[in-house]
């Protein structure tokens, strides 16, 4: 395990290296490997692949795309050559779809969520701005009966001043029923929040 003490007295984990995997259609057999993984879900669009480039220090590992949605297999980076993975599940949510295609998404995602033996815990990335959606809350209430652990990552911070990023960090926090210290304000243009997401995945591995 490779993790440093920063100048807060954080320990954080350090991604020496980082790459893609694979990629499966969801309900297909996913990797059953060894290595812990932490699964990263939110609505299309609201910048989960920027994210991940971020956090890895990667421009182009995650696709980001411009239409929303379009990704729908699950695709696995391993992390410091499988010492983590980090599972990039497909955007839900997206309004251009028919509701009987959300219902089999929203199926496949439980599906992998209840049958991964090395799911640690997960990221859901919600855009700063709004207000949590009930399909968030179902997520995390699903999450919660599961009791796999979930850290909030509220993304595109960059977008709100810093006295209105605590009024929202609030607000998400209340909305979606969790304690404020498990929301992250994060921006991937401004790069901030990597820290505190590395030191969240140090304690997953180390719980
Ligand atoms: P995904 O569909 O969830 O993977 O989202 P993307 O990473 O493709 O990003 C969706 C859109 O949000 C793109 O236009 C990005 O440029 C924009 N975006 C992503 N992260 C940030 C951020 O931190 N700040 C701002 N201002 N825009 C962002």
């Amino acid at each position: 395990m490779v993790h440093v003490q920063n100048m807060d007295h954080l320990i954080i984990m350090i991604i020496k290296n980082a790459e893609f995997l694979t990629s499966v259609a969801l309900g297909s057999n996913l990797p059953n490997d060894s290595a812990p993984e932490i699964a990263i879900a939110g609505k299309s669009n609201v910048g989960k692949s920027s994210f991940i480039n971020f956090l890895v220090n990667q421009k182009s590992l995650a696709k980001t795309s411009s239409t929303p949605g379009r990704t729908r297999l699950v695709n696995f980076f391993s992390i410091n050559k499988g010492e983590l993975y980090l599972v990039d599940l497909p955007g839900y949510g997206f309004a251009r779809v028919s509701d009987e295609e959300k219902d089999k998404w929203a199926k496949l995602i439980e599906g992998y969520l209840t049958s991964s033996p090395m799911l640690k815990g997960v990221f859901l990335l919600v855009d700063c701005r709004l207000e949590p959606t009930d399909n968030d809350r179902l997520l995390i209430q699903f999450l919660y009966s599961m009791n796999i652990g979930c850290t909030i990552i509220a993304t595109k911070c960059d977008k709100l001043s810093k006295m209105q990023r605590s009024i929202m960090k609030k607000k998400i926090a209340n909305g979606l029923a969790v304690g404020e210290k498990d929301v992250i304000m994060t921006s991937a243009s401004a790069k901030i929040g990597k820290e505190e997401v590395l030191q969240v995945i140090d304690q997953i591995l180390n719980n």
